[in-house]
């Protein structure tokens, strides 16, 4: 932290700073129920990844919304994880009630299809829980950019560099686009969180906290579906949408780190990273 700047830095004492330990009298109604959805036809994966993230960070409860072709595929890989199925076979088109969610995650393997992004635009405009938007859920909100004005206040972005270009446009340098970040967050009212080395979590107020954890064996598949369901599982535990994000930025990269230390960096895959969460 650094008063003269909106800077800031998340180590360790910051991160723990932001947890909530879980009460002796709690139970699982108390951590909240998360709706995940995600996966497409041949991209049930992002869906597995992102669905096991979110049980490990301490969800109450999690239920996925999938096509048709991801039911059996998630009962079996999920035990844990309640499925609902869209009617189409291959994406996802259409949304559940919704009022029974504490938070909402959208977009691990979802794809880019027209009615898969309706379903994106019907959410945004009835979506009353904390949200979570990543991967292409991100390419389709870039494709209509009306839809910006709609995004609910607090709402929590997770773009790598590309999606964050689609969302937001071209940027010469790193410094550039941390600018171009801080300008989108402060005036759509959003959390930023601009993925890479360091990820930098950029708040409506123009804040910055970068990231000290994770290492470059997390540049592989499936890194980013797991941080958007330790996203989503701490919004559904009713962390305030900044302390998810920054929290959940930290965890993943330490969970990264501790898959590297076991595996070596060129070893590790998405799936390592979800074994080794844990606080
Ligand atoms: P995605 O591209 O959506 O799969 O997200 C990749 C994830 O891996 C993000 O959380 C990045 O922060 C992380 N990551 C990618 N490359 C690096 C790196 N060189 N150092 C640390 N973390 C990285
Ligand atoms: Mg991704």
């Amino acid at each position: 932290q650094n008063a003269e700047t909106p800077f800031y830095y998340t180590d360790k004492k910051a991160a723990e700073a932001i947890i909530k330990p879980r009460e002796k009298f709690s139970h699982k109604g108390t951590f909240g129920h998360a709706l995940l959805i995600a996966g497409s036809y041949g991209k049930m994966g992002a869906a597995v990844l992102s669905g096991k993230a979110c049980l490990r960070s301490g969800v109450g409860l999690l239920t996925m919304h999938l096509p048709e072709c991801g039911y059996e595929i998630i009962q079996i890989s999920i035990p844990e994880a309640m499925a609902i199925t869209d009617s189409d076979p291959k994406h996802n088109t259409a949304l559940p009630e919704l009022d029974s969610y504490s938070a909402i995650g959208i977009g691990p393997g979802i794809g880019q299809d027209s009615k898969t992004a309706a379903m994106l635009k019907s959410l945004l405009e009835i979506v009353k829980a904390p949200l979570a938007i990543d991967a292409d859920a991100l390419n389709l909100l870039s494709q209509d950019q009306t839809l910006y004005e709609k995004l609910p206040e607090n709402t929590v972005l997770t773009p790598h560099p590309k999606e964050f270009q689609r969302l937001a446009g071209d940027s010469e340098n790193e410094y550039k686009r941390l600018e171009i970040a801080r300008d989108f967050a402060k005036k759509h009212k959003v959390i930023i969180c601009l993925k890479g080395a360091n990820t930098a979590v950029i708040l409506p107020s123009g804040e910055v906290h970068f990231n000290s954890t994770g290492n470059p064996g997390m540049a592989t598949g499936g890194t980013g579906d797991v941080l958007t369901g330790i996203v989503t599982a701490l919004l559904a535990q009713k962390y305030e949408p900044a302390d998810a994000a920054v929290l959940a930025v930290y965890q993943h990269g330490l969970a990264g780190d501790r898959a590297a230390e076991r595996k070596g960096q060129s070893a590790l895959i998405a799936s390592d990273v979800v074994d080794c969460l844990g606080w």
